[in-house]
């Protein structure tokens, strides 16, 4: 099959989140098992360039129509780890992406409406016909839409769309300029309910809703997430579309990519190990202690990984801090914050505990730091208000650092608490879950997960390396998305 991902983010060379994990890893599994992937992705200009090889100008004239005039672009090409990644960058002078950041812009929406719309440009100006278009997020939610309204009369009718949504917070609202820029125009068409209006505001345009209602297979990144998005108002007000397109929507975990994510063949680690030779994390353990200036001593080290903000269940996270040290426990904390008010709050307790030898605040983000972390703490910590998928704590358990997170989204489907869990064997249970969003709730799970560390440390490293047994590898999730393509691709 000829697959191409258009997407915001593809890792490592444009990574804010997990998006960009799951675009490059899943492209990767289905090169493997023979299919041919090609990926469409902005020209940012604060990209890792580093990461990608064999950059070249591989088409010089792709104009694309905005508002009543073309926008002239060029095409990149290059190879990021393996993968052919066509880059495209906007000559104008509106500067698409050239911003300096990703996302957090006031014209988002046109500037990923122009991308969608460059995408499916250079797919027909340069005649690819793949067989299956697969999209990402608000960022290319008009991709179907185009696609079906105009691109299908001009060559495109057998394109098939598999539109999976990673975040429903996000889901890019427009006005009536987003129809004339891109062409659709139709006013009175495009607003109707069932087409992009959004569903609460009248007068919005819903990029996401419309990548619902057009595509022709919708999934989300956990089974437990897409129930919850369809019952309960973490669809923040789609709940309703996917209602009503629930023969089309499914929950398909997230994977691993177990190349990249690894740590017996992690290069940013100073010592490999597997499940079998445990002993050697503990090395990792004091290179990371090393690394921040914490205390050589024996006692848990917890960590956090991830970004900073309302998900992610911020209080608990800054909560989980001081619980630790009151335990007297280690902390680790990798994060960044976008929101001006988290930022200065942790900030501020990076200043506070800034001489603590027990607790390290890393902000910004860092890549190279957070394997080291994953490889040397004990415990990592997920209290997220709700989760989509999570990566954080599958890659946790590869590493040996068992999960302690908050009962919600795709963390349900993936940590198993060790002490209540009656749905799976003991032997099979991998962490500690919590339910509540209040700081007894996160202090019950922490305080048990550093009891057996202290007072049983043999049953704490069986649970660890029963957790790297885990297979949460692309194998699984491959066949699932293979089989909607293949569902897809014989629709009409
Ligand atoms: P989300 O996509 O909601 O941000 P996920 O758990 O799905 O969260 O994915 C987070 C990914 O981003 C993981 O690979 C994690 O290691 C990485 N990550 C998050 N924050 C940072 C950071 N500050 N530095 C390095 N890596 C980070």
């Amino acid at each position: 099959m000829y697959i191409v991902q258009i997407a915001s983010e593809c890792a490592p060379v444009i990574k804010a989140g997990g998006l960009g994990d799951v675009v490059y890893g899943l492209s990767r599994e289905l090169e493997i098992r023979g299919n041919c992937v090609e990926i469409i992705l902005p020209k940012y200009d604060c990209m890792r360039y580093d990461h990608i090889w064999g950059f070249h100008e591989a088409y010089r004239d792709l104009q694309v129509p905005w508002y009543n005039a073309a926008i002239h672009c060029s095409v990149y090409c290059g190879w990021v780890h393996g993968r052919v990644c066509f880059f495209i960058e906007p000559h104008s002078g509106d500067n698409f992406f050239n911003r300096g950041c990703y996302y957090g812009c006031d014209d988002d929406n046109m500037r990923f409406a122009f991308f969608s719309k460059a995408a499916l440009e250079f797919l027909q100006q340069s005649n690819k016909k793949p067989n299956i278009i697969h999209c990402h997020d608000w960022q290319t939610g008009l991709v179907p839409v185009m696609l079906h309204e105009m691109y299908k009369y001009h060559g495109m009718e057998y394109q098939r769309v598999c539109y999976t949504i990673h975040n429903f917070k996000h889901q890019g609202i427009g006005g009536v300029q987003t129809l004339w820029a891109t062409g659709l125009n139709r006013e009175d068409y495009y607003f109707q309910y069932d087409k992009l209006r959004d569903n609460f505001n009248p007068f919005a345009l819903n990029f996401m809703k419309g990548g619902i209602v057009y595509s022709n297979a919708v999934t989300t990144v956990s089974p437990n997430h897409a129930e919850e998005a369809r019952t309960t108002d973490i669809g923040c007000g789609l709940g309703h579309t996917l209602y009503l397109h629930r023969d089309k929507f499914s929950g398909v975990l997230n994977g691993i990519d177990y190349d990249f994510w690894n740590p017996e063949i992690d290069r940013y680690i100073p010592y490999n190990y597997s499940y079998d030779g445990f002993a050697q994390k503990l090395y990792n353990k004091k290179a990371l202690q090393e690394r921040l200036m914490l205390r050589h001593s024996d006692k848990p080290l917890i960590a956090y990984i991830g970004r900073l903000d309302h998900q992610k269940g911020v209080h608990l996270v800054h909560h989980a801090i001081y619980h630790a040290l009151k335990k007297e426990a280690q902390f680790v904390l990798l994060g960044s914050a976008t929101e001006a008010g988290i930022n200065a709050q942790f900030q501020h307790e990076k200043q506070f505990l800034n001489s603590n030898p027990d607790v390290h605040l890393e902000l910004g983000f860092n890549e190279e730091l957070s394997h080291l972390i994953y490889a040397g703490a004990d415990m990592i910590i997920v209290p997220s208000n709700y989760e989509p998928c999570g990566l954080t704590q599958m890659i946790g358990l590869k590493y040996g650092t068992v999960p302690i997170v908050r009962g919600v989204g795709g963390l349900v489907n993936t940590v198993f608490d060790r002490d209540y869990d009656q749905n799976v064997p003991p032997e099979n249970r991998n962490g500690y879950v919590f339910y509540d969003t209040d700081n007894y709730a996160l202090e019950s799970a922490m305080d048990r997960a550093i009891a057996l560390w202290i007072q049983y440390p043999q049953e704490f490293q069986k649970l660890a390396i029963g957790g790297m047994q885990y297979d949460y590898s692309w194998n699984d999730p491959g066949d699932k998305y293979l089989e909607i393509y293949d569902w897809i691709k014989h629709k009409s």
